[in-house]
């Protein structure tokens, strides 16, 4: 043990010196130190065990160190370690049919990526080839990766001071009831409105000067915001008309967060409306609302090895059927990776992990985070679907006044007393993303509300 906190120790020493992390003032930080991972769990440097309702940046899907993928990716470094993009390797082939059987309607090509911010950037280039046009529009209240890009096509802070005004990017307003900026009444008339709006901000743009529509399926670091019934339909009804590229982003929504493979899938409009695509989803009378892009990473391969990617829809694909798509990377689809991901996607079906995080949302979850707003009065709204929830911590629920309008003290308070009692999760703004594995036990989710109905008495203490 005490070898293991001197090696805790030095890690941490030498992390100060020479480590510079993303999105920080580097000499403000205090970084915690993670020494071990098992499941939902992980271990700090000083060997105290945390419930992790963080899945580290919303991507273990599958928990921590599951044993097949660790062995598939160890089988895969011993038999074959890298190869070039432009060759075939049987991990990327496999990967790709996994990811598109899941992929909703016909989207079946695979162009595989490091991350997310860089399948991003590739499906606004396919979009702006397929096209011709150059505008890409995106909403307020989103986050889309941190390249120049698609931090550009970002609608959160963490795009102020790298605002390049980026060509072509439009941002617009999405339905978040909560806070409508449509002054709705219902969900319905807030669906109805921000689809007016949308509507009105391609007119006032210029359709035909409109590549692609970029939209989170459900926004995640934004404030996790499940869109009203019909919106996504909606949006997907807009582009057809206009000619515009629909492209789900479903980096962090993807891959059994909500529940379902896909967060798109909970969007199935009824069969007759206008606002349908083609093809028609399982559920009989319902029709899936079918993207021309999806882009994906995280929960592929639950981050044990870097990888994203997009699945492309066959009229886009066939854009670059003779014609040269003008872009690559020298990972694409790197053995490692996909070996990863076919381990991760084969096991959450064997094991039925994606039911799982269904169902721990419908039982647990939802019903035990609704108790604590019924006990919480800093609690404004509770939000979510599968293992994706955001508490919305407000100081005065009349006035829905952020318990804090960023960041704050109060909020790194009620942290820090959910990190000593054992429980990590993710802090944004004025609220706590509850965002565990979809692997998590009902024991696992009721210890870590246990832990979270202590600390908010905390944040009680600071509402008016
Ligand atoms: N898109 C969404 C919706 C995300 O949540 C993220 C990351 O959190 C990204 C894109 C960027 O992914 P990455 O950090 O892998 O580049």
């Amino acid at each position: 043990i005490d070898a293991a906190r001197a090696e805790a120790q030095r890690a941490y020493e030498l992390d100060r010196r020479h480590v510079f992390h993303s999105w920080s003032a580097q000499r403000q930080l205090d970084p915690m130190t993670i020494s071990a991972a098992q499941g939902c769990c992980v271990w700090d440097g000083a060997g105290h065990r945390l419930l992790d309702f963080s899945s580290q940046l919303v991507n273990t899907n599958i928990g921590h160190q599951h044993p097949k993928v660790v062995a598939a990716v160890q089988e895969q470094a011993a038999k074959l370690c890298t190869v070039a993009p432009q060759h075939v390797n049987a991990a990327r082939s496999e990967a790709a049919r996994l990811v598109a059987e899941r992929t909703p309607g016909e989207l079946d090509r695979i162009f595989f990526t490091n991350g997310g911010a860089d399948a991003v950037e590739h499906a606004v280039r396919m979009a702006r080839l397929h096209t011709g046009r150059t505008k890409v529009l995106a909403r307020y209240r989103s986050y889309h990766g941190g390249t120049d890009l698609a931090v550009n096509l970002t609608g959160d802070p963490r795009r102020w001071p790298n605002d390049r005004g980026a060509a072509g990017v439009v941002h617009f307003h999405g339905p978040f009831r909560y806070r409508s900026q449509f002054h709705a009444e219902s969900e319905a008339q807030e669906c109805e409105r921000a689809l007016e709006h949308l509507e009105q901000t391609i007119l006032l743009e210029g359709s035909d000067t409109i590549a692609a529509i970029i939209l989170e399926s459900i926004p995640g670091t934004a404030g996790i915001m499940v869109p009203p019934p019909g919106y996504l339909a909606g949006v997907r009804a807009l582009c057809d008309r206009f000619g515009i590229v629909y492209i789900a982003d479903e980096v962090m929504s993807g891959f059994g967060r909500t529940g379902r493979w896909f967060a798109i899938e909970h969007a199935a409009a009824p069969a007759g409306s206008s606002a349908v695509s083609e093809s028609a989803s399982s559920a009989g009378e319902f029709r899936a609302v079918v993207p021309d892009l999806l882009t994906f990473a995280k929960g592929v391969n639950s981050g044990y090895v870097p990888l994203g990617g997009v699945a492309i829809a066959p009229h886009i694909a066939a854009t670059f059927d003779d014609r040269v798509y003008p872009g690559g990377l020298t990972y694409s689809g790197h053995p490692l990776a996909t070996a990863a991901a076919v381990a991760t996607i084969t096991a959450m079906a064997e094991e039925r992990i994606v039911e799982n995080a269904a169902r721990i949302g419908e039982q647990v979850l939802g019903p035990g985070l609704h108790a604590l707003a019924e006990r919480h009065r800093c609690i404004g709204e509770v939000r979510g679907l599968g293992v994706f929830w955001a508490l919305e911590l407000v100081r005065d629920r009349q006035t829905r006044e952020p318990l804090v309008p960023s960041g704050g003290t109060v909020l790194r308070e009620l942290d820090t007393a959910c990190r000593s009692a054992g429980l990590l999760l993710a802090v944004n703004a004025n609220r706590l993303h509850i965002v565990p594995p979809c692997t998590i036990s009902e024991a696992e989710a009721k210890e870590g509300l246990a832990i979270l109905d202590d600390a908010l008495t905390l944040a009680d203490a600071h509402t008016a």
